[in-house]
């Protein structure tokens, strides 16, 4: 649920990158990269009505010419596209040339295809005259599927085997009560039968490193924001002021300071909010974050789990990430498999809602709440959520994303305080019940709302406007 990528959008950027290299990938196993005269692309749906806003050409590009999302240096990114412009070429995998002319070849079709709003379709001509093509779909948080889900069938087959397998809220909640454990300890113990407790902890220390220098990176960087928006960028003045004269000299160092500055409930609004911003804000500069569940709302974990380490806890060490990183990578999966983490199937209550309740559930842990209040919290947040409309303004990650973290990491803290304050067996509404109503009226929810930038802020504001 939670992984490494680049802004501004995990549906709509790293997707179509990861689907770019995974064709690579699949004519190389076939044969037919060597042969590969021309390429042309078919974005279809959402991803070709907010596409150009979510950069899904340019993550295409850097995708067929095999760079790692992961690892690729952002610094170069306008270097290398507008070589593959200029020069109208692309060099496939860094391997073999073709000539490339992104505005001929990167269609942005209306049409949407059957199985899912984010179709991508990759062609290409052989040198012994034969055609080839492959589609895939982009389905939320950087997931790629094709339609027969031949991975998807592997990867179910790989967590039959799962200690404690989990489909539902209940199930979790029952795991934790014949076990006595945590829901951390449940989850952690699943990962135990993937990978080695050491391969765990430098997996979640890098997903925390990349939260917390996307943090510090947005809250020192001045200016506005790419697209046309003219947005400028805020998190840089909120930190200014609230750090006031105090020194640091890198992320590390920041941290400790803000655990010194004075933290009435105004600040800790605008430190909460600063976070968020910052993380998302880098995002929408196509800058390198963590897809969390996506990366439109990027910025409410990094952002709840940083109030736990600036407010709540001065102590709280590299065990507290962990637990909260691994609760609310659970919550989030929980989300994919009942409904959905892709705004164009189910609008923003999926991207931030999601988010929200995750970060809810995980800082319940953090707090000492019990498991039960742990999925109430999560339960409260997304409640608040339901129904929540993605309506970006011109397909930028902008407006309303970027505050909109803001608002669902406050959400959050604030599901998670009245879950410590709630005895969950009085609770009205079980988590697994929010889960089926976002998934019914994710169903129920307008086209317009669902990532397509045709309802909403998207046509009540204009680009000249801004
Ligand atoms: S409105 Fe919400 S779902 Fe839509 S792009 Fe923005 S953050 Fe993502």
């Amino acid at each position: 649920m939670l992984k490494i990528g680049v802004g501004p959008s995990s549906s709509h950027t790293l997707g179509p990158w990861r689907a770019a290299a995974r064709w690579i990938d699949e004519l190389k196993a076939n044969q037919k990269f060597q042969k590969i005269t021309e390429v042309s692309v078919d974005l279809y749906g959402s991803l070709s009505l907010t596409g150009k806003g979510h950069a899904t050409d340019i993550a295409v590009m850097l995708g067929l010419s095999g760079f790692d999302p992961v690892k690729f240096p952002i610094e170069n990114l306008n270097d290398v596209i507008s070589t593959i412009i200029s020069e109208e070429k692309l060099k496939l995998n860094n391997e073999l040339e073709i000539p490339f002319f992104p505005k001929r070849d990167i269609k942005f079709n209306r049409k949407f295809l059957e199985f899912h709003p984010n179709g991508i379709t990759f062609r290409a001509k052989l040198n012994n005259g034969k055609k080839t093509s492959s589609t895939y779909y982009s389905i939320g948080g950087g997931f790629v599927v094709q339609k027969e889900r031949k991975r998807e069938k592997q990867k179910i087959e790989q967590f039959s085997h799962l200690p404690f397998p989990i489909e539902k809220g209940t199930e979790l909640l029952a795991y934790c009560k014949s076990e006595g454990k945590s829901i951390s300890d449940i989850v952690l113990a699943n990962e135990k039968s993937l990978r080695s407790e050491a391969e765990i902890d430098n997996s979640l220390k890098a997903i925390w490193d990349v939260m917390l220098g996307s943090m510090f990176i947005g809250c020192h960087t001045e200016g506005k924001l790419p697209g046309g928006l003219n947005v400028q960028r805020r998190a840089f003045d909120i930190n200014k002021t609230l750090i006031s004269n105090n020194e640091y000299k890198n992320a590390a160092e920041w941290l400790e300071t803000i655990r010194d500055t004075e933290v009435k409930f105004r600040q800790i609004l605008k430190w909460v909010s600063c976070f968020a911003l910052a993380v998302n804000e880098v995002n929408a500069s196509l800058g390198r974050v963590v897809t969390a569940p996506t990366n439109g709302s990027a910025g409410v974990i990094p952002a709840v789990l940083m109030y736990y380490l600036v407010i709540e806890n001065h102590d709280a060490n590299f065990d507290d990430v962990r637990k909260f990183l691994l609760v609310s990578g659970e919550i989030g999966s929980l989300f994919k498999k009942g409904a959905t983490i892709s705004a164009a199937m189910g609008g923003c209550q999926a991207e931030i809602g999601v988010s929200s309740a995750m970060a809810a559930g995980a800082l319940t842990e953090l707090m000492g709440g019990s498991p039960e209040q742990v999925l109430m919290a999560s339960e409260i947040a997304m409640e608040h959520h339901l129904g929540l409309t993605c309506d970006p303004i011109a397909g930028l990650v902008q407006i309303p994303c970027i505050e909109r973290n803001a608002m669902g990491a406050i959400k959050a803290i604030n599901a998670c305080e009245m879950a410590l304050d709630s005895d969950p067996a009085h609770a009205k509404v079980p988590f697994d019940k929010v889960i089926e109503t976002m998934w019914e009226t994710a169903k129920d929810m307008n086209n317009k709302y669902k990532e397509t930038s045709e309802g909403g802020l998207a046509v009540k504001v204009s680009l000249s406007d801004c």
